[in-house]
């Protein structure tokens, strides 16, 4: 059994680990590279294997730096499943055409001064479209859920509590006569975060990978963290400047706003208008409501009480272009909400670029910076910073409070690793800044005796064995857990096919507002409305049928390699049946109720 540090390893971002059982290839995550200009070439060198000989993805949560090659990744040809928590499956189907989208916007910016140098152009690393081919391999899965890959690999998500959705994934591979138990942290989140439920503890792990993204450092603790902040809002305001804080459109954006929210109700900062400046971050948070399985006791008794815990009067949420640019127009105090975190990207440049220079503004920043970028480079004490090819002084205030990260610091993630009862034969130290992954590395070693614990180098591999000590069941001689195994299967291939269905219900609807929209004559509308209705319509049945055949040949094969498993694989495939079927009427329901709703706006 080989595992492969294909990105993620002495560096933060592009998460990427190759598992290859033998019985089957799977990777945990597929992050892109972010940072310094040699850390991003990484994202277009390809890579350490063809996609195309993966079976499963199984993506520990949103955030770009484990998703965002996932376009790139499936464009190359990859077939499978990609496997996530509901929430994380949402958050991505945003988040990745939204990067798509900065990809496509920067390579246009790009090949204008390449056009002017006389230069080659260049196309970007994926587009929005790339991005949207992702959505098709998703899979949802429930927290705590066990799901069989096949007979011989299992794994289960637990709760990371480090963003909406986010998990820890553990990982069973099974020989027959032994097996072998992975924990993939992800990333780990801190205790008492507001509107998540904090982080599983895991008890056993033969291997395990742990993130060390804070491995040396200690945050402050959570009280203190909100008078910092109330303290850098009040001054601020005072001197009648803009606060200014970059935040990643998910997680941290809605932490921000949960405590100004509570802040607000204490009086303890002033009435000011606060703007949530990025389309993104509004999206994300408009999930977060949609989720509130993931929710915290706390926010989800505020939740049941119809209180959001994400909204409160003076919040301006901008999604056009142009009340972004008035956001810098209005004079007095304000506090501005905007992505991307590292400032690497989004409108956030703008924000700076007007308030950098300005005395009486401040610059807060609540999430990590990794190297090489620009909000590193402000965070850092520099002078002035290159934006948009112009030299911008700094003369504001800067500041950071490493409290609203989302990440669990040294002695948090010591907590979380006491937890294993079952010590891991083997730790993978990854995620981290070089040095940090090396000294936390150290720091594990000291703490629990006789682990092996390494820092693997990036694209190293690594050779595993089976653990001497376990013995399990060999699965083939249980043709009962076969069979649930490949009933599995295709229970995700059927509600994947439904989720094709619900698509092709949207993009009909899409089709439908765009020809309400363009065409003039009644008659003229309602022509094309049959074509774009005969399409989808015809696309959902193929689906379907496509489904149920499939389902049909699983059930005759293991009706003649179990016979005597019969009347269970009968009621099985019946149950997942009418699971699917419940989901497919939904999905007609609701384009009812949208046609009815359209036809009903045309007549008034
Ligand atoms: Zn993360
Ligand atoms: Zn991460």
């Amino acid at each position: 059994m080989r595992l492969q540090f294909c990105g993620g390893a002495r560096t933060v971002t592009g998460s990427n680990y190759l598992l290859d059982t033998g019985k089957g290839r799977l990777l945990v995550d597929c992050g892109l590279f972010q940072g310094s200009k040699d850390l991003e070439e990484r994202n277009y060198k390809g890579f350490d294997y063809d996609p195309k000989e993966i079976d499963w993805v199984l993506l520990t949560h949103a955030h770009i730096d484990h998703s965002g090659l996932l376009p790139r990744f499936c464009r190359l040809g990859f077939h499978g499943d990609i496997l996530a928590t509901k929430a994380t499956v949402d958050l991505t189907n945003i988040l990745l055409p939204d990067s798509g989208y900065i990809h496509e916007r920067e390579t246009e910016w790009e090949n204008k001064k390449r056009r002017k140098k006389g230069l080659f152009e260049v196309s970007p690393l994926y587009t929005a479209e790339d991005a949207k081919l992702v959505e098709k391999h998703m899979v949802g899965v429930e927290y705590d859920e066990t799901i069989q890959l096949n007979r011989y690999i299992r794994a289960r998500f637990r709760d990371a509590g480090h963003i909406l959705g986010s998990a820890m994934i553990e990982l069973w591979v099974t020989d027959g006569r032994k097996e072998i138990q992975f924990v993939f942290s992800g990333d780990i989140g801190r205790k008492r975060m507001p509107i998540l439920r904090d982080r599983t503890d895991i008890p056993a792990a033969d291997v395990l990978l742990i993130e060390s993204t804070y491995g040396t450092r200690l945050h402050e603790d959570q009280e203190t963290k909100t008078s910092l902040l109330a303290r850098i809002v009040n001054q601020t305001m005072d001197r009648g400047g803009k606060l200014v804080i970059p935040a990643f459109s998910v997680g941290r954006t809605q932490e921000v706003l949960y405590f100004l929210n509570q802040l607000l109700k204490e009086k303890k900062i002033p009435k000011t208008p606060v703007f949530l400046d990025s389309p993104l971050a509004i999206s994300a948070t408009e999930i977060f409501r949609a989720h509130p399985e993931c929710y915290d006791e706390e926010a989800l008794s505020l939740f049941q009480a119809g209180d959001s815990p994400l909204d409160f009067p003076g919040l301006v949420v901008t999604r056009e272009v142009e009340d972004s640019k008035r956001i810098n127009e209005m004079k007095g105090p304000a506090i501005i909400i905007s992505a991307s975190g590292m400032c690497n990207a989004g409108r956030i440049k703008h924000h700076l670029r007007h308030n950098l220079p300005k005395q009486q503004s401040t610059v807060l920043f609540v999430g990590f910076q990794a190297e090489g970028t620009l909000g590193r480079r402000i965070r850092d004490g520099a002078s002035s910073v290159r934006i948009f090819d112009d030299e911008i002084e700094i003369k504001c205030n800067v500041h950071s409070i490493g409290a609203f990260s989302a990440h669990a610091d040294r002695d948090e993630l010591l907590e979380w690793y006491d937890g294993f009862e079952k010590v891991p034969e083997r730790v993978f130290v990854v995620h981290g800044d070089e040095d940090v992954s090396v000294r936390f590395g150290e720091i594990l070693s000291e703490h629990r005796k006789g682990v092996q614990v390494e820092v693997p180098r990036p694209n190293q591999s690594v050779t595993l064995e089976m653990p001497r000590t376990t013995t399990v069941a060999f699965a083939e001689s249980h043709p009962a857990d076969s069979m649930r195994s490949d009933l599995a299967v295709q229970e995700r291939q059927l509600q994947k096919r439904c989720r094709g269905v619900q698509t092709a219900v949207r993009k009909m609807d899409e089709e439908i507002v765009r020809w309400a929209e363009s065409t003039e004559s009644l008659d003229e509308m309602l022509d094309g409305f049959a074509v774009v209705a005969d399409d989808a319509l015809r696309e959902m049945c193929q689906s379907v049928e496509d489904a149920l055949r499939s389902l049909g040949m699983t059930l005759s094969k293991l009706l003649a390699d179990h016979p005597e498993c019969d009347e269970q694989v009968r009621a099985k495939a019946l149950e997942i049946f009418f699971g699917s079927s419940k989901q497919l009427k939904d999905a007609m329901e609701l384009l009812r109720s949208q046609l009815v709703s359209e036809l009903d706006a045309v007549g008034e």
